[in-house]
C-alpha cells in the first residue's frame, strides 16, 4: 500500500527538480542545542522527503538520532560540511505544518529548543534515539516476512528480552540499526522502553480456525473417523462446524471466537487443546484495539434548561465576534452540558473538538458522559495511558480515522489536528496546565489559544473562578464573557460557615483537627446517609518528625527541606528528590528518644477520622493513593457509588469533580493557602475553596462548607463566604498593579543552579548585575529562594518584571544572549541557567 503512495507522489512531484542540484532538510534533533541541523538528502530521496516527516541522521562521531525535518531548502551551510539522512522512518509526515509552526512559537515564547519541544510533543514509540530501550514482545506471532537484518536483530533479543539501539547496531555490526527497528516496531515484534513500564501487551483476541489441510471433504471425513472414538472432541468439532455455517468450501477458512466456541460447545479447554495438538484446529491471534473502537451504544443529548440555552446562545453571538469567550458558570450549572451540546455542533459541521482538562482525575468523570453521547468518536489523551495508547491516538488524529473530540491533558495540544473548530479549556484558572520541568515550560490554555489562531478555532474557556488574567480580558473586551449563575434544577449554593480555630484550640474545644461544628455536620450527613468530603491542601503541613528536647527535624540529605513522615510505609521521604530512609531511633542533635510526629496530612487525617466515626466509610485521595488510571477512577467511582462516606483528599478531590450526595465539606485549614508566599496565594486560596465548597449541595437540599481558620475576617475568606468574586477580582487586580505583577507585569524567572554554592552565588550575582545593565530595575534578585538546595543543586533565583509596550521577543533575544555570556564564561563551567516564562 505505502509504496504504491509514493511511487504517486513521484511522478506527481518528479517533474522540475534539475538532478544536479543538492538538496538539504534542517532537522530538529533532540539535543539540548538552540539551533536546527542541516544535512544533505540522498538524490534518490529528494522527492520523498517532506517537512513533518522522521528521519535518521548521523550526529558527532557514533550516535544516530531519529529527528524531524522542518523545512527543506538548497543552500548549503557555510561553516561545516553536510552529512547525508541515512533514512527516512515515514512515507509520509507524522507531524504536520501546523504543528511545527506550533512548535516555533513555544520554542521562541518560552525560551526553550525545538527539540525540547519535539521531545515533549511525540509520544515516546514515534522517538527513538541511541539509547532508547527496545524490547521483544513475547506475544508475537511471526508471519515470515522477515528480512535477514530484521532475523539478526530479532533473534538477539528474543534471547536477551531487551537491548538498546547502541548495543543492536553493535551486535548488526550494522552503522545504524534504526530503520530495521523501526519495521520491526511496525509489525509489533518488538516495543520501546516505556510500553514496558506500563506493561504494554497489545490486546489480542483468541480465534480457532480449522487447519487448512482439513479444507477437503475427504479429508474433513478421515478427522471424523479418527476421533471417532473422543466423543467430546467430536462434539466440539461439529459445534465449530455449525457455527462456521456448515462444512462447505466456503466456510472452511472461518475463524471463530475461541471463549465462545468452548462456551457453545460445553467443552472444557482441555478438549480444545486436544484437537490443536492434534492438529484439526488451529489458533490465531488477532490483535484488538485497546481503544474502544467497537461501536458503542450512545444516548441522545441532554435538553438544555431555559438558562443553559441561554447561555449557549451568547456564547455562539460573542463567537460571532471574538475568538475566545470565558463562560463563567457556577459549579453545576451545566457547564459541561453547554460543552456537549456545542462539540455535538462541531461534530456536525465535520470540524475537529479538543476539550482540554488539568488533571488527569477529571478526565475519568468527564469521558464516561461524554462517552455517552459520542461514543467512540472520543480520543482521550494522557500520561496515564500507555505510551502505546497514545501513539494509536496520535495515528487516529493523523489519519482522521475515528475520534472527532480529544479529550486530554496538556500535552494533547500537540497531536496532529489540522481541522479544529473549537477548543474547549475546562476550568481555565487552574494552574497544573502550566508545565514545570522539563522544559518547554509551557501554560497549555495560552499555548492553546496561541493554536487556536493557528487553525482559525474558537476558544471556549469555562471555569467558576476565572484567573485574575482571563477575567481581565473579558474586562477589556479581549474575550467575551458569558455568566450563568444559577445551579441545575435550582440546586442552591451552598451555606459556607467559618470556624475560628485559635478560639477553638483556646477554649481547648478542637478534638485533634476538626472543630465541633465541622464535627456537628459530618455527624448529621453520616445520619442522614449522605457523604462528606474533607479536604486539607498539599501544601499545608504535612507531618513530620520532631525532638520533643530540642525541636530537632530530620531534612533531607540532598534537598533543603525537611522530610515527610510516611505511616504505611513507616519511612521518612523528601517530596523533592524522593530519596526516602528509615526513622531514626534517636534525635541526632542531642540524641534523645523523645522524637515524635507532628503536623498533619492527609493520613493523619484520615487516621483520625477512622477513630472519630468508626462506622463510617473512608477513604483518602492523594497523589499516594492515586497514582495510576485505575486507582483514581476506584476512588472516585467508589465514591459516587455511594460505597465510601467520607472522602479525604488534597486538591485533586477540588477540581470539577461533580457528587450528588455530598451534604458537608471541610476545608481543614484555610490559613496554610492563605499563607503561602506567593503574589497568587489570595486568588488561589479563593479558587480552592470556592471549588471545593462547590462539591457541596443535593438535589433538594442547600449543603454546607465549614472552613476552618485563624483569622475568619481574612478579605477572602469573606469573598468565599460572600460568594463575590468580582470583589475579590478587583482587590487582586488593585494589589497587582500596585506591586507590579501580572497582568499589568509580565514575568520571567530565572533560575541558576550549581552543585558547589560559592559557584551557584558567583553566577547568580554576575548574572544579576549583567541583567541590571541591560534591563535596569526590572532586574529582582538575585536570590536564594525558601528551597535552595533540590537533590544536591544549589538554587538562586533572579526575576524579570516587564512592563507591557516592552517588545518581548527582542527582550528575549537579548536574555538569550545573556545566559549564553554566563553559562560560558570559563569561571561558571557546569552552571545551568533555566528561564520561565510567566511563572505560575
Ligand atoms: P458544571 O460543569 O457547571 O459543574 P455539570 O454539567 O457537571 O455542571 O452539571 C451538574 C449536574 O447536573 C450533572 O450531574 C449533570 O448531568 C446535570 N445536568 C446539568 N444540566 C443538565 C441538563 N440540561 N439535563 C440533564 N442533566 C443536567
Ligand atoms: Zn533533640
Ligand atoms: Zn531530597
Amino acid at each position: 500500500m505505502t509504496t504504491n503512495k509514493s511511487q504517486i507522489f513521484f511522478t506527481f512531484v518528479g517533474i522540475s527538480t534539475p538532478m544536479d542540484t543538492i538538496y538539504y532538510a534542517d532537522i530538529i534533533l533532540p539535543v539540548p542545542l538552540p539551533r536546527l541541523f542541516t544535512y544533505q538528502i540522498p538524490k534518490e530521496w529528494v522527492k520523498e522527503v517532506e517537512p513533518g516527516m522522521r528521519v535518521v541522521v548521523p550526529f558527532g562521531n557514533k550516535k544516530y538520532y531519529s529527528g524531524v525535518v522542518y523545512s527543506l531548502h538548497d543552500q548549503k551551510p557555510e561553516a561545516y560540511e553536510t552529512k547525508e539522512i541515512i533514512s527516512l522512518l515515514d512515507k509520509e509526515a507524522v507531524v504536520n505544518m501546523i504543528q511545527l509552526n506550533f512548535w516555533k512559537w513555544i520554542a521562541d515564547y518560552y525560551m526553550c529548543t525545538l527539540g525540547e519541544v519535539y521531545k515533549a510533543a511525540l509520544p515516546s514509540g514515534l522517538k527513538l534515539e541511541s539509547q532508547t530501550k527496545v524490547h521483544y514482545n513475547p506475544d508475537w506471532l511471526p508471519d515470515g516476512k522477515l528480512n535477514a537484518k530484521e532475523t539478526i536483530v530479532l533473534d538477539y533479543l528474543a534471547d536477551k528480552k531487551t537491548g538498546t539501539i547502541q548495543d543492536l547496531n553493535n551486535i548488526t555490526e550494522m552503522k545504524n540499526s534504526l530503520p530495521v527497528i523501526k519495521s520491526l516496531l511496525d509489525k509489533r515484534a518488538l516495543f520501546v522502553s516505556e510500553r514496558l513500564k506500563d506493561n504494554y501487551k497489545p490486546k489480542t483476541k483468541k480465534l480457532i480456525q480449522l487447519a487448512q489441510e482439513y479444507w477437503h471433504e475427504q479429508k474433513l471425513q478421515n478427522a471424523f473417523t479418527e476421533l471417532g472414538r473422543a466423543k467430546k472432541q467430536l462434539n466440539l468439532l461439529m459445534v465449530y462446524l455449525t457455527m462456521i455455517g456448515g462444512a462447505h468450501k466456503n466456510n472452511y477458512g472461518k475463524t471463530i471466537d475461541k471463549n465462545e466456541l468452548k462456551k457453545k460447545g460445553g467443552a472444557s479447554s482441555s478438549v480444545l487443546n486436544e484437537l490443536i495438538s492434534k492438529g484439526l484446529f488451529v489458533e490465531v491471534e488477532m490483535e484488538v484495539s485497546r481503544l474502544d473502537t467497537e461501536k458503542l451504544q450512545t444516548k441522545a443529548l441532554h435538553n438544555l434548561n431555559l438558562a443553559q440555552q441561554i447561555s449557549k446562545q451568547q456564547i455562539e453571538e460573542q463567537f460571532a465576534q471574538k475568538d475566545t469567550v470565558l463562560l463563567h458558570g457556577v459549579t453545576s450549572s451545566g457547564k459541561t452540558e453547554i460543552y456537549i451540546h456545542l462539540i455535538q455542533e462541531q461534530i456536525n459541521k465535520g470540524k475537529q473538538v479538543l476539550y482540554l482538562l488539568p488533571e488527569i482525575a477529571l478526565t475519568t468523570q468527564i469521558t464516561s458522559r461524554l462517552k455517552m453521547v459520542f461514543g467512540n468518536e472520543i480520543g482521550i489523551y494522557h500520561s496515564k495511558y500507555s505510551d502505546a495508547e497514545r501513539v494509536e491516538v496520535w495515528n487516529d488524529i493523523l489519519k482522521k480515522e475515528n475520534y472527532k473530540v480529544v479529550i486530554g491533558v496538556r500535552s494533547s495540544i500537540f497531536l496532529p489536528f489540522d481541522n479544529l473548530g473549537l477548543i474547549i479549556i475546562d476550568e481555565e484558572h487552574e494552574n497544573t496546565y502550566k508545565q514545570f520541568d522539563p522544559a518547554p515550560r509551557y501554560h497549555a490554555r495560552d499555548a492553546a489559544l496561541v493554536m487556536a489562531h493557528m487553525h482559525k478555532s474558537k476558544v471556549l474557556l469555562g471555569t467558576a473562578t476565572p484567573s485574575i488574567e482571563t477575567y481581565r480580558n473579558t474586562q477589556l473586551g479581549k474575550y467575551g464573557l458569558v455568566e450563568l449563575f444559577e445551579r441545575f434544577e435550582g440546586m442552591k449554593m451552598p451555606q459556607i460557615l467559618t470556624v475560628n480555630v485559635r478560639e477553638e484550640k483556646r477554649k481547648k474545644k478542637m478534638a485533634s483537627d476538626f472543630s465541633p461544628l465541622l464535627l456537628e455536620q459530618v455527624e448529621q450527613a453520616m445520619k442522614n446517609g449522605e457523604q462528606a468530603i474533607l479536604f486539607q491542601n498539599r501544601r499545608g503541613f504535612s507531618p513530620y518528625l520532631e525532638c520533643a528536647q530540642c525541636s530537632w527535624v530530620p531534612k533531607c540529605d540532598y534537598c533543603d527541606v525537611s522530610l515527610t513522615y510516611h505511616k504505611h510505609i513507616n519511612q521518612l521521604v523528601c517530596h523533592y528528590c524522593g530519596h526516602s530512609s528509615s526513622l531514626p531511633h534517636t534525635c541526632k542533635a542531642c540524641d534523645s528518644p523523645a522524637l515524635h510526629t507532628k503536623g498533619f496530612g492527609t493520613e493523619k487525617i484520615e487516621e483520625d477520622i477512622r477513630i472519630i466515626f468508626p462506622d463510617a466509610k473512608v477513604v483518602r485521595m492523594d497523589l499516594d493513593t492515586s497514582r495510576t488510571r485505575k486507582s483514581h477512577e476506584n476512588i472516585i467511582g467508589s465514591f459516587e457509588r455511594g460505597e465510601v462516606d467520607i472522602l479525604i483528599g488534597t486538591q485533586m478531590i477540588s477540581k470539577g469533580l461533580d457528587f450528588d450526595n455530598v451534604s458537608v465539606v471541610g476545608i481543614l485549614n484555610a490559613d496554610s493557602m492563605l499563607n503561602y508566599p506567593d503574589f497568587r496565594a489570595f486568588e488561589r486560596s479563593y479558587q480552592m475553596m470556592a471549588q471545593v465548597g462547590g462539591r457541596a449541595g443535593r438535589k433538594h437540599k442547600q449543603g454546607t462548607v465549614v472552613i476552618q481558620t485563624s483569622n475568619p475576617d481574612n478579605p477572602v475568606i469573606l469573598d468565599v463566604v460572600n460568594n463575590n468574586f468580582k470583589n475579590l477580582y478587583q482587590s487582586q487586580l488593585d494589589e497587582r498593579e500596585a506591586f507590579k505583577y501580572p497582568p499589568f507585569y509580565r514575568l520571567i524567572h530565572l533560575t541558576i543552579k550549581h552543585k558547589n554554592s560559592n559557584t551557584a552565588n558567583q553566577a547568580a550575582e554576575y548574572f544579576g548585575t549583567y541583567l541590571r545593565g541591560l534591563f535596569n530595575d526590572r532586574v529582582v534578585g538575585p536570590q536564594a529562594p525558601p528551597i535552595s538546595k533540590i537533590q544536591n543543586w544549589h538554587i538562586r533565583k533572579v526575576m524579570l518584571k516587564i512592563e507591557s509596550g516592552v517588545s518581548l521577543p527582542k527582550l528575549k533575544e537579548m536574555l538569550r544572549s545573556a545566559i549564553n555570556t554566563v553559562v560560558s564564561h570559563p569561571g561558571f563551567k557546569a552552571v545551568v541557567i533555566q528561564a520561565d516564562v510567566d511563572p505560575m
